[in-house]
């Protein structure tokens, strides 16, 4: 077990940054490397392994948390690897991508500073892929059942993964050239590097999973083209299908100006940028290099499209978010352990912060319209304040920022309106726009027997760590309706939601 007196003695030290000038000189993760084991086995010993472990509350994995801190203060690093992989396929991107609800539930937030959670989480995988535990774990039988999983992002391949080791033949059919879904071309390489990603993939190779790439399911168009594959004769082929799409139905700004030249979609520009580290292009289609670059929406995809903005040489950058600037603290409808919305700071917006000396985000603010220049580029973006509740805009508020590249980082409403995919399924959306499912993913619709629903497109715009929980739960319930019964863990059902202060499910609190 942890130090008990641990919490008391050791104030809370999260892994440190590396200095903003010499990571926006490079596009490898923000934080330094391994010298960081003795730290994090000291900040494990705050756990104090509570009798009911709040932090769990936080985390639809149902991580282990006061066990693998136990483990990692005690350097015991096979068995924190083994304990974390017991309820997570990808821990080294939760690690590094999740925004730890674990940490804002964990008890000793009631008084004090949680313990870091996450570093010890990223930490224990780290270590564990520097020694060499990362090993295929193959099925020992094969049950002769075959499942096609559509989309390659952390549902499809949590999914995957758990059923190719229930020994099920398990194929993924992919869309685009490379697999992972937004892991690959939304997160930019500062939050997590990719190899972690491909090796992941060997890894899941090697235990049998089969990767079509280049294979968009149902059509761009719902008719057959190169590159397509008929939806209804894939589920004719195998015994089950995972339907694991994400969410990508992007949300548009139809303000006058809209048309102009450099104004993009935020994953345009993320996507660019991602190719360039893959090595597909010597320099991006859309680059932010000697622009003023002015993202539109408040949230994690346009704080990343500000941390790639300012790596690529953006002359200045600004981020307008329409809520109100959160308060420093919980408010009395966000008491501890539910996440609350409070003022956060990015990496990115601690780099623009150390670069212009100011926080790069404007809250409270709506655009009005575009302003372009002779060619036709925009040049110009006028915005105005808005009221915190209504939204509505403030008369006599309206002023204008210069504009050379506008990111539109709106978010998403759902998955794809266009393509067979969903047709051909007979798959029906719920009230939201996503794939209506029943509680146990099973998808809603006339010719949907054996179709399952998970991640993004089920649940809507959501987190990395809710779509592992989702493709391990749906893999549960494939399993069982391929042989009856399962060993597989379900740690959630498909409407579960984050824990708010009414206990009432809310949409897209995180
Ligand atoms: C820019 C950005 C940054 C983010 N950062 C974070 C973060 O830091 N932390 C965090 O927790 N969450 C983050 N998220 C959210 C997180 O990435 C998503 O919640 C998660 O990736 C959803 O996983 P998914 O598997 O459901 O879908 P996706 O990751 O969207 O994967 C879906 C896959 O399906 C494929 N596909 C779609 N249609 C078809 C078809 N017809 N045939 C074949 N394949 C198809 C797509 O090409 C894609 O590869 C971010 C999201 C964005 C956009
Ligand atoms: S709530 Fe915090 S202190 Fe308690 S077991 Fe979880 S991580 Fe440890």
């Amino acid at each position: 077990m942890t130090d008990p007196f641990g919490f008391l003695r050791i104030p809370r030290e999260p892994i440190p940054a590396r200095p903003v000038e010499e990571r926006l000189g490079d596009w490898h993760e923000v934080h330094a490397g391994q010298a960081l084991l003795p730290l994090v086995s000291r900040q494990a010993d705050r756990c104090m392994d509570c009798g009911i472990p709040f932090c769990h509350t936080g985390c639809p994995l149902g991580n282990l948390i006061p066990e693998w801190n136990a483990y990692a203060a005690h350097a015991d690093w096979r068995a924190a690897y083994d304990r974390l992989h017991a309820t997570n396929n990808f821990p080294e991107a939760t690690g590094r991508l999740c925004p730890a609800p674990c940490e804002d539930a964990c008890v000793l937030t009631i008084n004090a500073d949680p313990v870091t959670i996450k570093n010890v989480e990223q930490t224990i995988v780290d270590e564990g892929l520097r020694r060499g535990y990362l090993t295929p774990s193959p099925p020992e039988r094969h049950s002769g059942r075959t499942v096609a999983v559509i989309g390659s992002g952390p549902a499809g391949l949590a999914a995957a993964q758990q059923l190719t080791r229930a020994g099920h033949a398990v194929t993924v059919h992919e869309r685009a050239d490379r697999i992972g879904g937004l892991l690959r071309y939304g997160i930019p390489e500062f939050k997590m590097e990719k190899a972690h990603l491909d090796r992941r993939i060997e890894q899941m190779r090697a235990e049998g999973t089969v990767f079509v790439t280049g294979q968009d399911v149902g059509g761009a168009d719902g008719t057959a083209t190169a590159g397509a594959a008929d939806a209804a004769a894939l589920r004719g082929r195998c015994d089950a299908v995972v339907v694991a799409v994400g969410a990508g139905e992007r949300r548009e700004l139809p303000v006058p100006g809209r048309e102009l030249h450099g104004i993009h979609q935020a994953m345009d520009y993320l996507t660019c940028a991602n190719r360039v580290r893959e090595g597909d292009w010597a320099e991006p289609p859309i680059t932010a290099e000697g622009r003023h670059v002015v993202i539109v929406g408040g949230g994690d995809t346009g704080s990343d499209c500000m941390g790639t903005a300012l790596r690529q040489g953006a002359i200045s950058v600004v981020q307008l978010d329409i809520n109100p600037e959160p308060g420093p603290d919980r408010t009395d409808d966000e008491p501890w352990p539910v996440y609350p919305k409070t003022y956060r700071i990015s990496h990115a917006h601690d780099e623009a912060r150390g670069r212009e000396g100011r926080d790069p985000r404007l809250f409270a603010c709506a655009t009005l319209r575009f302003d372009g220049d002779a060619s036709g580029r925009v040049r110009a973006l006028y915005l105005t304040a808005v009221e915190p509740v209504g939204r509505s805009p403030l008369a006599g508020t309206e002023r204008v920022l210069p504009a050379g590249l506008v990111l539109l980082a709106l978010g998403f409403s759902g998955p794809e309106r266009a393509g067979g995919l969903r047709e051909q399924l007979g798959l029906e959306l719920d009230e939201r726009g996503n794939f209506a499912r029943d509680a146990g993913f099973a998808a809603c619709g006339g010719r949907a027997p054996g179709v399952f629903v998970a991640g993004d497109a089920g649940r809507g715009q959501s987190l990395v760590v809710w779509a592992i929980a989702e493709g391990r739960a749906a893999a549960a319930a494939v399993d069982r309706y391929l042989t009856g019964s399962t060993c597989l863990p379900a740690p959630v059902a498909a409407h579960d939601r984050p824990m708010t202060a009414l206990g009432r499910m809310r949409y897209g609190d995180f």
